[in-house]
């Protein structure tokens, strides 16, 4: 056959199945019942993590599937498309896997991608401060030697799952690399650790994974809790952050799609002149520029995903931020609009759609903001100047 990269093979689009199987038996009305009552989705976890979804990009050897960011983002579109898409798939095995199997030393690999693989040990990710925010390079989570232990001390906030998480995943600095561009540590932070502590944030988001605010007060961590170089280049940040973004975009493909999909099915049958309403062009229409866009979104996020897959991350950067912003987009005006196509339907519990309206505008700000990705775009891919 010959290679043609814009269409999905028989192997991605079976495993796209069997993930869309595997969550139609959960699908968004387990997923808000487990975020109403406060509890999480361990069910939905722990047997995606059986069927290797989770870690389907982990390498073999550590227990996962021994595929690509391409295949991950494609799980986590199937399982947002079916209204219950995981935020910790977006951290656990996307950022955290991929950081640890390409910088971690071999006990690191051993200790926690199975476990990541399987899911049986979910880590979170914290680089977000309270007064940093998306400057990442003035971030102040500062580590210093004692003897061959770290201390480490800081504040980050909206770092999502620490209660489920065994570990976290810290981005900071070391005392000598205090000031100026960011040389970024990464410190594998067990969540009993004393002096590391947590509390959540109350969001309007209805979702089952938290957010928390993280108090980090004269941690000790042993020498081996670092990640990879001490002030490594900022390419061992990105090496998780491109698949963030691919996975953020995949997560509002997804969120794109369950509203588009909810929208299409109810503007087919409502009828409330001659013809059902989805007849009228003030409604098919704009559905249509959502499939459009979704799609485009898709194909973005698919060129992101094989460019990381193929080991060009500088390529990978742009697409990964491409994907993100032109997901983030379409996934809003799609919900935007599933919300129009009720009427008052789309404001009510029980259709399921204005829950979807807080997630897919998150996904406007998280990982990387609209604004972030434009700047990046802008001085990266145009050459212009920075007004910051
Ligand atoms: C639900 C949720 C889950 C999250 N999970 C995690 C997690 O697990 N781990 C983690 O580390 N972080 C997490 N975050 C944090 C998230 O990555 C940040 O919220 C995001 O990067 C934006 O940072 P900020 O909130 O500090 O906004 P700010 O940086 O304060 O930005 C506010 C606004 O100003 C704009 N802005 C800022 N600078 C510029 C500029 N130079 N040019 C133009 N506009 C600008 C931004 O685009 C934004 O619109 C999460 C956030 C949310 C809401």
């Amino acid at each position: 056959m010959t290679d043609n990269s814009f269409v999905e093979n028989e192997e991605r689009r079976a495993l796209r199945k069997s993930v869309a199987a595997q969550v139609a038996n959960y699908g968004q009305e387990y997923y808000l019942q487990k975020a109403r009552a406060g509890q999480h989705t361990d069910e939905l976890w722990n047997e995606a993590g059986k069927l290797g979804f989770i870690g389907i990009n982990i390498p073999e050897e550590y227990g996962g599937g021994g595929a690509g960011m391409y295949e991950l983002s494609l799980v986590m579109e199937e399982m947002s498309a079916a209204g219950c898409g995981l935020l910790m798939m977006v951290v656990s095995p996307a950022i955290n896997g991929t950081i640890i199997a390409r910088y971690g030393t071999d006990e690191q690999k051993q200790r926690w991608l199975p476990g990541i693989a399987d899911g049986s040990i979910t880590m979170a990710f914290a680089i977000t401060e309270p007064d940093a925010g998306s400057n990442s390079h003035n971030i102040t989570t500062t580590a210093r030697r004692d003897g061959s232990d770290w201390i480490l001390n800081g504040r980050k906030i909206y770092i999502s799952g620490v209660d489920q998480a065994k570990a976290v995943l810290v981005v900071g600095r070391t005392e000598h690399a205090k000031t100026g561009k960011l040389r970024p540590a990464l410190f594998i932070v067990p969540t009993d650790t004393p002096g590391f502590e947590y509390t959540p944030i109350e969001m309007e988001l209805v979702s089952p994974e938290r957010q928390f605010s993280l108090f980090i007060d004269d941690v000790r961590l042993p020498s081996d809790a670092l990640v990879g170089s001490e002030d490594a280049a900022i390419a061992q940040l990105f090496a998780g952050l491109n698949p963030e973004r691919i996975m953020g975009a995949a997560s509002a493909v997804g969120t794109g799609r369950f509203a588009l999909n909810k929208a299409v099915d109810y503007v087919k049958t409502r009828k409330v002149w001659f013809t059902p309403i989805g007849a009228h062009q003030g409604l098919s229409h704009p559905l249509a520029q959502n499939y459009i866009e979704i799609e485009l979104a898709k194909l973005m996020m698919q060129k992101a995903a094989t460019l990381y897959d193929c080991g060009d991350d500088a390529g990978a950067a742009e697409a990964a931020n491409m994907a993100k912003y032109a997901a983030g987009e379409a996934s809003v005006r799609a919900v935007d609009q599933a919300v129009q196509s009720l009427g008052g339907n789309g404001l009510t519990k029980e259709y399921g759609i204005a829950a979807a309206v807080t997630l897919s505008r998150l996904s406007r700000i998280a990982p990387v903001s609209r604004e972030m990705v434009l700047n990046f775009v802008a001085q990266t891919s145009l050459g212009l100047p920075r007004s910051y």
